[in-house]
């Protein structure tokens, strides 16, 4: 499944894919694309497409930097109660 979103007024794509080498998720500036995992659930899937819109935020953060910020927002967002619709 591929979604279109607008990002700090660029068009990206997100592409849901089967499987990633060693990763849930991965971002590509330059193509300005986001790829997840499907299938993941839950905090997880939270998880992983808040660190990757992170990165894509700021392609120049650094991982440990990443992961912490998005970490941090899925706390804050799952214990608001944020979940998918199904
Ligand atoms: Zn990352």
């Amino acid at each position: 499944m591929t979604r279109y979103f607008w990002l700090l007024g660029k068009r990206w794509r997100l592409r849901f894919v089967r499987a990633l080498r060693d990763a849930l998720g991965d971002c590509d500036d330059e193509l300005r694309e986001i790829r997840v995992v499907e299938g993941l659930d839950g905090k997880e899937r939270l998880r992983v497409m808040l660190h990757e819109l992170v990165h894509a935020i700021d392609w120049h953060k650094d991982e440990s930097y990443v992961d912490s910020v998005s970490r941090s927002m899925t706390n804050v967002l799952w214990r608001d109660g944020w979940r998918r619709g199904e």
